[in-house]
């Protein structure tokens, strides 16, 4: 008997697409986290993203909460492994200036955008772009006038909170839409996820929120998504611990692992979209790369980066990563560089490190590498290619002059 025999069969829920992750209908259930970082602080946010995605997170949330952060996330979206949520609270201008940057989709809080037009303002824009938005109902900040309506933060409240929300969209005719119905109270949030789930088919985001630390956070977020889960309800997932969120998204994967719903890989590969920075073409190097590792049992994670400005810092989390760079590849380990190689041995190259580094260790092979070397030929890549390309190679300037007019106008 499968382990999945055991549990409820899923229930059928429509499908979106967030960039180009699935989420609901028969596509694997994901994992999503958040960062903690301020999003103007591009650097600091794309390495927090790096680390989610090499611990198994699918889709990557960043508050947009001020101008500054929306013009980061015009730098970051184009330099992003994994798909990027925005954040929105209060601020509808924000979701604009969110799209404006490139997201690939939206969360927002019906609890506290509360203004029909501005609700709709969003959704016609996003329908506009093909952005899906989540619903992000909150038991802790629910629209006061259901609040006393139902007497307090109820199931009937949050799942009515969301139904509005959808209502709203739909006089604008959009429907790329996944919702969630948080709350800090296990049995709370899995009612409301319950009752939600008999009136819509919408794919639906689990959660507990303001779970805490670990390891009561843990504990609190496995009891109510597990629970959901086994009853076939849910399509993406999220802890929301009091930690650093790498912790989230390993616990996220652990528990779909558990559950039997996920499959661990052998070689977790994790390559950057590619940019205008990307000196290789990404997508051929990491489809080869997957090719060449086939069915081999070396559970690394493997990062193939399509830049030596950004990548070995972007991936640093990574066992094992190549970045590109003047015709050569330049292999990192832990963020370290190791070796110079050239462009046509890149994939040859991966390989011969990750089973050294699966017989050996981390350590072995930075031990191994003439690390002064290799850095120094990265150093010198590296500054070749901002002398070519200049500090803007995503053309972000210009989506910032946007943002601008957007937020002050
Ligand atoms: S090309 Fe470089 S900057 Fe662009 S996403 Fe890849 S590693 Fe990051």
């Amino acid at each position: 008997m499968q382990v999945s025999d055991w549990t409820t069969e899923r229930r059928k829920t429509r499908q979106i697409s967030v960039g180009k992750v699935a989420v609901g209908g028969d596509a694997p259930i994901t994992v999503q986290s958040m960062t903690i970082t301020k999003t103007a602080d591009v650097e600091g946010t794309l390495q927090q993203i790096y680390a989610l995605a090499a611990a198994g997170c699918d889709i990557v949330r960043c508050t947009c909460n001020e101008s500054e952060a929306a013009e980061g996330l015009a730098q970051i979206v184009p330099r992003s492994p994994i798909p990027v949520i925005a954040d929105i609270h209060h601020q509808y201008k924000m979701a604009l200036a969110a799209m404006q940057a490139g997201v690939h989709g939206l969360r927002l809080n019906p609890g506290n955008i509360r203004r029909p037009e501005h609700i709709k303002a969003v959704a016609s824009e996003a329908r506009d772009r093909g952005v899906p938005i989540r619903i992000g109902v909150n038991a802790g900040s629910l629209d006061p006038e259901l609040y006393d309506k139902h007497g307090g933060p109820t199931p009937e409240a949050m799942v009515e909170s969301a139904l509005r929300e959808i209502a709203y969209f739909e006089e604008v005719d959009f429907d790329l839409v996944k919702i969630s119905v948080k709350a800090s109270s296990v049995p709370l949030m899995v009612e409301a996820y319950r009752q939600l789930s008999a009136v819509t088919d919408f794919p639906l985001h689990l959660g507990v929120t303001e779970a805490g630390p670990p390891p009561a956070g843990l504990v609190k977020g496995t009891a109510g998504i597990a629970t959901l889960l086994m009853e076939g309800i849910g399509d993406t997932i999220r802890y929301s611990l009091t930690a650093d969120p790498v912790e989230e998204a390993k616990a996220g994967r652990q528990l779909l692992e558990a559950l039997g719903l996920r499959e661990r890989k052998n070689v977790d590969l994790i390559a950057c979209p590619s940019c205008g920075r990307a000196e290789v073409d990404v997508i051929d190097i990491a489809q080869r790369a997957m090719k060449a590792f086939g069915d081999r049992q070396l559970p690394l994670q493997v990062a193939v980066m399509g830049c030596v400005v950004n990548g070995p810092g972007e991936a640093r989390e990574a066992d094992l990563g190549i970045a590109a760079g003047n015709k050569r590849g330049h292999l990192f380990v832990k963020g370290r560089n190791i070796a110079v190689v050239p462009e046509s041995e890149m994939v040859e190259a991966l390989v011969e490190w990750a089973e050294f580094i699966n017989e050996h260790g981390t350590e072995a092979a930075i031990a191994r590498a003439d690390t002064a070397l290799a850095e120094r030929e990265a150093a010198k890549d590296r500054s070749m290619l901002l002398n070519a390309q200049g500090a803007d190679a995503n053309h972000s300037d210009a989506k910032i002059v946007e943002i601008r007019k957007t937020v002050s106008g």
